[in-house]
């Protein structure tokens, strides 16, 4: 059976991620974190002094600095998750820190940091058997994709999630910080110019905010197989 393209964009936070990584395990895919992609660009900007003082970046110097900024995943034998390499250094917990989040969507709607990365998704699933999470996937890198979901839930579930999964890996967390950094990062990822976050017109809707992990899993694998079978 011909694999699949499949899409799942949403607000921060919502659960995609997990959605996502549990369906391609499920289904024998291959799983890409767009959002990862932009935070190693943040940490490059980061490691580079390129967030200047009023957060915003110093595009001049980035720009040419592109070419150098090689993303890529390797799975984790030890616990069987992909992880994301910056140049060749694994930067899964760096990418993850409160300071990127803060930074990462004023990277992430910059037009020559949004061309560069997505024409690496779209190599990345030329041959389908993939899916991706994002903002724009099935807006802008795979508007062609044949499943797409559009996840959200309420702001509050959300941060609590957040909130949860940083207390858990030890990284300092403050509820309020996290409300506000999600709904700060909704806001920009909305209203910029290129590859806002919107809902593709033939997404699948999911409110998630009152359903559980294993819900949700079953609820997509339901979906997949009713457009696949
Ligand atoms: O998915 P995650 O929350 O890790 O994404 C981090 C940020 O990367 C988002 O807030 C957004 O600014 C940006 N992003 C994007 N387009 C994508 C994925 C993520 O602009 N496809």
């Amino acid at each position: 059976m011909k694999k699949i393209t499949i899409a799942i964009d949403g607000h921060s936070s919502c659960g995609k991620s997990t959605m996502a990584k549990d369906l391609a395990r499920e289904i024998g895919y291959i799983y890409i974190d767009s959002g990862a992609m932009y935070r190693a660009c943040t940490l490059f900007c980061m490691q580079h002094n390129l967030v200047l003082a009023d957060g915003s970046i110093d595009t001049k110097t980035l720009e040419p600095l592109m070419p150098q900024i090689h993303v890529s995943f390797q799975l984790n034998p030890e616990t069987g998750r992909p992880e994301t390499y910056l140049n060749g250094i694994n930067v899964e917990r760096d990418i993850r820190t409160m300071e990127v989040s803060s930074h990462v969507s004023p990277v992430a709607a910059i037009p020559f940091v949004r061309k560069a990365m997505t024409q690496q998704q779209q190599q990345m699933g030329i041959e389908g058997g993939i899916v991706m999470d994002g903002r724009d996937i099935g807006t802008a890198v795979f508007p062609h994709a044949e499943m797409k979901v559009f996840v959200t839930a309420s702001d509050e579930v959300r941060a609590q999630r957040r909130y949860d999964e940083l207390v858990a890996k030890g990284e300092p967390a403050d509820f309020d910080a996290v409300l506000q950094n999600l709904r700060e990062r909704d806001h920009i990822d909305s209203t910029r110019a290129v590859a806002p976050l919107r809902q593709a017109e033939d997404a699948l809707v999911l409110d998630n905010s009152h359903l559980t992990i294993e819900e949700q899993k079953q609820w997509l694998i339901e979906q997949f197989h009713r457009l696949t079978d």
